[in-house]
């Protein structure tokens, strides 16, 4: 069943995932191969245990307090003494000649008609039985003082052993110590605890192409993202983390390495190297390490295929896949629980909460898919936005406040679908200001000002069409659009629908790229430009997504004509220069400012109107004054010009 690396197969190529199991499956499979066992254990001190898990339970070794005690300042007596004391019938007592504080040995008994002294957390004197506070009590002749109320047995004492007993369980095998743990440890004079072991967790990142950040980067050179990440993310789960760098793909190096580290740890894990691509070599060594070797090698995990799940002579080796986002969820799905198992510690658990999908997620039948959202708070609740930057992406997690999972089963998430956000952090955070719309370099700078002003902010790109719809349904403060009607030959103001008014905002210049010194397109007007491409067969346009404005004037340009390159649909005008500046297109439309900073050819076409529709209900909230002021203000006119736009008022 197992995908075994001793079967004599030809590693040659593309290897095939022969045998994919279900999450669940490959789960079940690795904690069977991996427990129960025994969790390795050592004595700490217990000022050294924050965060690990207790192996035995604690017995109280002392009473706790140890002696009864008092609970304020006042006089110790015997409650029968003045059990008719009143107003009008005040009960006279003799002092005794001393005064018990915290650390005083009481010598002298408490007869009937006596009391004494006693300092909050003093030791209760023989014969007494309760506590009068000094507050009720009268000040009489040297040596006496009055009682003029009744006093229980036992009042103001805690009896000796009241909080812990002697023998007592107090803390239970399995507790994770924090700082309420510790300090009942140390009241009951414990100074040692037997605690789970950390597993010594050794960290590899495998890859030719891998640099370690602070190095200079070479061409076509990648930072080891994974490494710094999975070592993080050990320590968060219980695990000692130990990151022993990165290594090339090289067979015998590597399997030197994956020896020399499992001899000294308890779980190797490494990332990168497990696609089955000629090169990637570290799934093959695993046969070599231990038995029984491979458990899952191809997960119905989406990021996460690759994942490989081996025990080696009782330890775990994982294989993460070289994707950091895919390496972080595997990490946290499959081998979270295996850790924090090994750490002694309980599973993990995630804050969740309920919201509302605004688009329709398409999903590949047969995988489990995590996919990152972003939440705005929406007039019926969350609003959850896909932050869809695929597998490779790293700043979705940063961008993200959690995810969701979409079941093997599925093949899309339906729009308005509710659904459960793990968080990725305990509480969700609300940012001060939502912009959800078509995304420009010129709002990061208005976004950017608002930001150092302490105010937190989010923009969400889904193209001014989605931020129209994003701004009737109240999740966003601001829509930027930049829409042009036809019909009217204006920008902007006819869409607008009831509930939003317009803020101006800049004009950009719009217009086709096209890499410098191309015939077909250099000293042309913008119209006999796209008749010169239209008629070249071997021309590749580079288009826009739906819902752009800049898809409309594409459309416009092409009428009914859709040539090469025509599904090729990038999200934002960044993307449509590099596809033209790195000859996977040889035209598109962005904007100056873009094509300019990518050293392309610009044909001018019309000044675009970059402006934003502002919910109406909003416009009191303070961030969207301050955002209103912003745009207005001189610093960010000026950064905004230097940047290549113009603002429009
Ligand atoms: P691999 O699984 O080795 O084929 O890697 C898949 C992708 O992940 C490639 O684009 C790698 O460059 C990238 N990758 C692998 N390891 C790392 C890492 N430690 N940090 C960042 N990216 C990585
Ligand atoms: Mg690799």
């Amino acid at each position: 069943m197992t995908n075994s690396p001793s079967s004599n197969r030809q590693h040659t190529g593309q290897e095939q995932f022969l045998t994919i199991l279900s999450r669940e499956e490959a789960l079940a499979r690795f904690e069977a191969a991996l427990f129960p066992r025994p969790l390795p254990t050592e004595t700490r001190a217990v000022a050294d245990t924050l965060g690990l898990a207790l192996a035995d339970d604690v017995v109280a070794p002392i009473d706790v307090p140890p002696f009864d005690r008092s609970n304020v300042d006042g006089f110790a007596l015997r409650a029968a003494d003045v059990a008719d004391a009143s107003q009008a019938r005040p009960v006279r007592l003799a002092l005794n000649t001393e005064t018990i504080a915290c650390g005083t040995v009481p010598r002298l008994p408490v007869l009937a008609g006596t009391a004494t002294p006693i300092a909050t957390g003093g030791p209760l004197p023989r014969g007494a039985d309760a506590i009068i506070m000094v507050e009720h009590t009268h000040p009489a002749e040297a040596g006496v003082i009055e009682v003029r109320r009744g006093v229980a047995p036992g009042q103001f004492v805690s009896s000796a052993g009241s909080d812990m007993a002697r023998g007592e369980v107090v803390l239970r095998a399995g507790t994770v110590i924090g700082s309420r743990e510790i300090g009942m440890l140390a009241a009951c004079g414990i100074a040692e605890v037997t605690v789970a072991r950390k597993p010594r967790v050794a960290i590899l990142s495998t890859g030719d192409e891998l640099v370690q950040p602070g190095e200079p980067l070479p061409p076509a050179g990648i930072y080891d993202a994974n490494g710094p990440i999975v070592s993080a993310a050990v320590t968060e789960n219980g695990g000692e983390a130990h990151f022993l760098g990165a290594f090339p793909d090289d067979e015998a190096k590597l399997e030197q390495a994956m020896r020399d580290a499992l001899a000294a740890h308890d779980v190797l894990i490494l990332s990168g190297g497990t696609s089955k691509g000629a090169g990637d070599v570290s799934h093959r060594i695993i046969g070599r390490l231990g038995k029984p070797g491979i458990i899952a090698h191809g997960v119905a995990l989406k990021p996460g295929k690759p994942l490989c799940l081996a025990v080696c002579d009782g330890k775990p080796v994982i294989i993460l896949p070289g994707f950091p986002t895919s390496a972080m969820f595997t990490f946290h799905d499959m081998v979270v629980p295996v850790l924090r198992r090994m750490a002694g510690l309980p599973p993990r658990v995630d804050a969740q909460v309920n919201a509302r999908i605004p688009f329709r997620i398409p999903s590949e039948l047969g995988r489990t898919e995590f996919v990152m959202v972003s939440l705005v708070q929406g007039q019926e609740g969350l609003a959850a936005y896909a932050t869809g930057k695929g597998s490779g992406a790293i700043t979705s997690f940063t961008q993200a406040d959690g995810f969701i999972r979409i079941e093997a089963l599925a093949d899309h998430m339906p729009a308005g679908a509710d659904v459960s956000v793990t968080l990725f952090t305990p509480q969700v955070r609300v940012p001060d200001l939502v912009v959800i719309g078509s995304h420009c370099t010129g709002l990061d700078l208005v976004m950017g000002e608002l930001s150092r002003g302490g105010i937190s902010v989010r923009s969400l790109a889904v193209g001014s069409l989605g931020g129209l719809a994003a701004a009737k349904r109240g999740e966003c403060d601001l829509a930027p659009i930049h829409l042009f009607d036809p019909k009217t030959q204006s920008y902007n103001e006819s869409f607008l629908s009831e509930g939003l008014e317009l803020v101006p905002g800049w004009r950009r210049m719009q217009g086709l790229v096209f890499r410098p010194g191309d015939a077909r397109f250099e000293g042309r007007g913008a119209e006999e430009a796209v008749r010169a491409a239209l008629a070249d067969p071997d021309c590749m346009m580079v288009n826009r997504n739906q819902g752009a404005g800049t898809r409309i004037l594409i459309d416009q340009l092409l009428g009914p004509a859709r040539p090469d390159g025509y599904w090729n649909q990038p999200r934002s005008h960044n993307a449509v220069a590099a596809a033209v500046a790195q000859q996977r297109a040889d035209w598109g439309v962005t904007i100056a400012p873009v094509a300019h900073a990518a050293g392309l050819g610009f044909i001018p076409l019309t000044e675009e109107h970059y402006d934003f529709a502002l919910v109406s209900e909003r416009k009191q909230r303070p961030a969207v004054q301050a955002f209103v002021a912003a745009l207005r203000s001189p610093e960010i006119h000026a950064a905004l010009e230097r940047a290549g736009f113009k603002p429009a008022v």
